[in-house]
């Protein structure tokens, strides 16, 4: 069996300094790093004074190039995997990579540093006992409002990611589907120069974004509190509602009522309808 390791490496999300002292010895030891932007990670390692060969892996070429990496594994090199930024396989390349150099007895070792939800998190002052971290949510408002519905009655705290994009357009459908009132955080910029955090409910967030264009610039963290007890049964009802109520009537009509009789939000129901313009 092979001695050698695939060590999986964190990088900042901003700010420089926070590349750990293990992760730079681990980057100046390994064989090479496999990176997800060689154009990206060249001049990082340059920053820290490090010149490695590095391995182009990205979404398009993984599966491809983790049969080679693994290879150069088991014939005994230690390599390194990086992302553009925080850890890798967290809405990042690297799954197929780690999951091959297992299947192949690779020992696959962590290199721990920041990570944008963690970071979010540990600063938001929601509760964090448990929480699911939802990463980014589709582009299209249908399949995103879909998804959230899904997520509606969910009691644990919500992590998603979101880019300057979408960030409006987001807030405004977790708006509609959570309820105007649901608490939520938003971190901009983490360990950044203009690092934000902002906190209240879903629909004073909005009005935040929607107020400020310097508040749509940038990379950002939306945390949601989960669904308290009550809203969670409320949601439940009526699901349960919708569905029988929809074996006679027209979607809309069915979430319109549904909503009506459990006191749920209509979109919370079921994204589809919800879109039909329930
Ligand atoms: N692997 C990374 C990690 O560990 O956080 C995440 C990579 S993902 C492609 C990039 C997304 O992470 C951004 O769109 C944003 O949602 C979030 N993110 C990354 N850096 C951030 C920062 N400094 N502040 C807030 N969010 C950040």
């Amino acid at each position: 069996m092979s001695t050698a390791t695939l060590y999986v490496i964190a990088t900042p999300i901003g700010n420089l300094a926070d590349l750990s002292d293990r992760a730079r010895d681990t980057l100046r030891a390994v064989a090479a790093v496999c990176a997800e932007d060689t154009r990206h990670t060249r001049p990082l390692l340059a920053h820290y004074g490090i010149d490695k060969p590095l391995v182009a892996l990205h979404d398009h070429n993984e599966e491809a190039i983790a049969d080679k990496v693994v290879a150069r594994l088991l014939a005994g090199e230690s390599l390194a995997l990086v992302s553009d930024a925080g850890t890798p396989l967290v809405s990042d390349p690297g799954f197929k990579l780690v999951r091959a150099a297992r299947a192949a007895g690779i020992k696959v070792s962590p290199v721990p540093g920041a990570c944008a939800a963690i970071a979010a998190l540990s600063v938001a002052g929601l509760p964090s006992d448990r929480f699911a971290f939802e990463g980014f949510l589709p582009a299209k408002s249908s399949g995103r409002r879909e998804r959230l519905s899904r997520l509606a009655g969910a009691t644990a705290t919500l992590v998603f990611y979101e880019s300057s994009h979408r960030i409006e357009e987001s807030l405004a459908d977790m708006v509609a589907v959570f309820g105007a009132d649901r608490p939520a955080v938003l971190a901009r910029e983490l360990t950044k120069l203009f690092e934000t955090v902002l906190d209240g409910d879903l629909a004073g967030l909005l009005a935040q974004v929607q107020a400020d264009p310097n508040q749509r610039k940038g990379e950002f963290v939306v945390m949601v509190q989960g669904a308290g007890d009550d809203q969670a049964a409320q949601i439940a009802e009526g699901r349960r509602l919708y569905a029988k109520l929809n074996e006679h009537l027209p979607p809309s009509t069915a979430a319109k009522l549904a909503a009506e009789l459990s006191g749920a939000p209509r979109k919370a129901l079921y994204g589809q309808a919800a879109d039909q313009g329930a």
